[in-house]
């Protein structure tokens, strides 16, 4: 089947199967929102125990390379996406013979490594950070990388969260720092002046139609997101419109179809800088479930399904936080101690107004582990903030 086929008609809400590749909290919360709409979900995920697993209609638990699993979700579905941006490439083009797949293999395979992404930002002309590619010992020996320095080493491919990222400072480091992370092919960064981080998450039809959502202000700690707020306190409006269009460019230079987040650092000069981007739905969207009349999941349902795009529109103003496994195990026990998991004081956290609680479902909290998210919503921003820090004091997270 041709791709012009396979997308010419929708499939209409409560019309068949649509498939997932991944089993996560992105994939769980996908299933929810296709599910609100009368489809059925089948998951493939490895897992026997996932978050998306345990709520879709069925589980097919294989590898996302078996061949037999693959056609049997591919029969079993009008049309798949993935919430996991490693899976491999070619399981995406095996499917996409036989069915209406979103994202497309190949701009999924352009972000699973941060070399032919920052090639992709440079071809759609979005400002990135100065790099080189170190993909062997000679490469990491050069003198050419001093004006890099300090940069940050990044594992080209698995990276998440913080890991496979080590600061070098001095061109005598790089070797050993290149060697701690494997010998593996790498990118060397700038570590530019960070004023703040930002992200953008545009969701482009077969059509060529964009959509978004409301610009992203993101706090990180220790690598891991941690905190989202929406509308952006710090972000000119200028720098958010700028933000928008380069992301609706980079979707389109991909000739994407379905949900992008791209990250972006604001520097200290206030210039716009792309870090990386995700074809899927991002941990920094999850606010617009509760807080947009559109959520980015619904965005990937429409644009999985070939259903009208509508513009999301922010309702309230929102202040997510994430919930990591570390909220399980209170400040007082030493991190080397085994110690058994407190369940935190989620009835305080629901006292208060414009709470919504999303759990994923994981048995075992685990440090660093994302367990769920908390959302407050509010009339204004003022107000969002102020309940989420009393949110976050009830939790024992910082403030922000
Ligand atoms: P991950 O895949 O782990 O999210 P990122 O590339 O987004 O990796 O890096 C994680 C965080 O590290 C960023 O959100 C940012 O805070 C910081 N960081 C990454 N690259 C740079 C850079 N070039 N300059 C300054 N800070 C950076
Ligand atoms: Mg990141």
């Amino acid at each position: 089947m041709s791709a012009a086929d396979l997308s010419a008609s929708a499939v209409l809400p409560g019309q068949g199967a649509l498939g997932v590749l991944g089993g996560g909290q992105l994939g769980r919360m996908f299933v929810h929102a296709a599910q609100t709409h009368g489809y059925r979900v089948v998951v493939l995920e490895p897992d026997a125990a996932s978050p998306a697993g345990a709520a879709a209609d069925a589980h097919l638990r294989a590898p996302y390379a078996d061949a037999k699993a693959l056609a049997e979700l591919a029969a079993a579905c009008v049309a798949i996406t993935t919430e996991f941006e490693n899976v491999p490439a070619d399981a995406l083009r095996t499917l996409a013979t036989q069915r209406r797949v979103s994202p497309p293999a190949d701009a999924v395979q352009v972000c699973q490594h941060r070399a032919r992404e920052k090639a992709a930002f440079a071809a759609a002309d979005v400002p990135c950070a100065p790099h080189a590619v170190i993909d062997s010992a000679e490469a990491a020996v050069s003198a050419a990388l001093a004006p890099l320095l300090p940069g940050i080493l990044k594992t080209a491919s698995l990276g998440y969260d913080g890991k496979g990222q080590v600061t070098v400072m001095s061109l005598a480091d790089l070797p050993a720092a290149w060697r701690a992370l494997g010998g593996v092919p790498c990118v060397l960064e700038q570590r530019l002046p960070l004023q703040l981080e930002i992200s953008v998450i545009v969701a482009r039809g077969a059509d060529g139609q964009v959509v978004h959502l409301p610009v992203q202000q993101n706090l990180h700690r220790g690598g891991i997101l941690a905190v989202t707020q929406v509308p952006a306190p710090e972000v000119p409006a200028a720098t958010a419109e700028q933000a928008v269009a380069l992301a609706g460019r980079l979707a389109q230079a991909l000739d994407y179809v379905g949900v992008l987040c791209v990250e972006f650092f604001v520097l200290q000069d206030g210039r716009l800088v792309a870090n990386e981007m995700a074809p899927r739905p991002h941990n920094s969207g999850h606010y617009s479930i509760d807080a947009c009349d559109v959520s980015q999941f619904d965005l990937q349902l429409r644009t999985l399904a070939g259903l009208p795009l509508v513009a999301p529109r922010l309702h309230s103003a929102a202040v997510m936080l994430n919930l990591l496994g570390d909220l399980w195990f209170p400040a007082a026990a030493a991190a080397s101690e085994p110690v058994t998991p407190v369940t935190p004081d989620w009835a305080g956290v629901l006292a208060l107004p414009g709470a919504h609680l999303h759990l994923y479902g994981k048995h075992e909290a685990r440090r660093g582990r994302k367990m769920g998210h908390l959302t407050i919503t509010a009339p204004d921003a003022a107000a969002a903030r102020a309940t989420a820090l009393r949110a976050a004091a009830v939790l024992g997270l910082p403030a922000f």
